[in-house]
């Protein structure tokens, strides 16, 4: 079973961005960056299918600029076995990044697609949702846990409220969610072994895939800082600003 993993970079979780002064974005020059984190997870897993003899091959990919190779490297280096750039210095949305990997999935023929459910920079949540309607295969999105047997997926789902189990026919695309799995640190031989991986560049063009961007962004603000609060002497005062200034009882 040939596995696709979609792996995004992204500003590294524990950097804190700010609002380009003039509104039109966020400001990410020479912030650190990073693998999407939910795509980490989807590396992790498609590595654990392999080696429990379920996976035969794992292809990651990566759509953006040719720095977005570094996240390509970390997949590798998790255990993917081949990695592909589709280079383009449009900005991506998940449309287009749907349709590439749309494009993909037709020259590759994975029997499974696993991407993040959102990528922690846009918070988007539509990629692997845009793929499998374009792609025209079933889907699982927030999988918590994921069984390959008789040529069917079944994914426990994170829903509100508790958990889902589908069963899906192969090929299919999942997202992963945080509780999948925990990706294993990534040793120095294996950074090192991952290097020699094959990594082949393509450009959407080869695709014949417009990434014209469809969003115009019309303003970035910093959420409103909040206002200071009070305390109180004892529950009473309390119940009585909450009735009287709160208003909320
Ligand atoms: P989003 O719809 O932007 O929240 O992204 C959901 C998932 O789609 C991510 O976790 C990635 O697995 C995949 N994805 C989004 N953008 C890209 C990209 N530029 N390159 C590769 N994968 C991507």
């Amino acid at each position: 079973m040939k596995v696709l993993v979609a792996v995004k970079w992204v500003v590294d979780a524990n950097v804190k961005v700010g609002v380009k002064s003039d509104g039109t974005g966020i400001d990410i020059a020479n912030v650190k960056m990073s693998i999407n984190p939910f795509d980490e997870i989807a590396v992790e897993e498609a590595v654990r299918l392999k080696e429990a003899g379920l996976a035969t091959e794992i292809i990651a990919v990566s759509a953006g600029v040719m720095q977005v190779q570094e996240t390509l490297r970390t997949a590798l280096a998790i255990g993917a076995d081949r990695a592909i750039l589709i280079e383009s210095n449009e900005i991506l949305q998940p449309l287009a990044v749907a349709k590439l990997l749309k494009a993909l999935v037709d020259k590759e023929q994975p029997q499974l697609v696993i991407l993040g459910k959102q990528s922690i920079d846009d918070d988007s949540n539509q990629t692997g949702q845009m793929l499998a309607a374009i792609a025209n295969l079933p889907q699982a999105t927030f999988a918590s846990k994921i069984t390959i047997a008789d040529g069917e997926a079944t994914v426990v789902r994170e829903v509100d409220g508790g958990a889902e189990t589908l069963s899906l026919k192969l090929p299919a695309v999942v997202t992963t969610d945080l509780r999948l799995n925990e990706p294993r640190y990534v040793t120095l031989p294996n950074i090192m072994k991952a290097k020699k991986k094959p990594l082949e560049t393509v450009t959407p063009d080869d695709f014949g895939v417009d990434v014209t961007p469809r969003l115009r962004t019309l303003k970035v603000a910093e959420p409103p800082a909040r206002s200071a609060g009070v305390k109180v002497a004892d529950v009473k005062v309390l119940v009585e600003k909450l009735k009287t200034e709160a208003k909320v009882i």
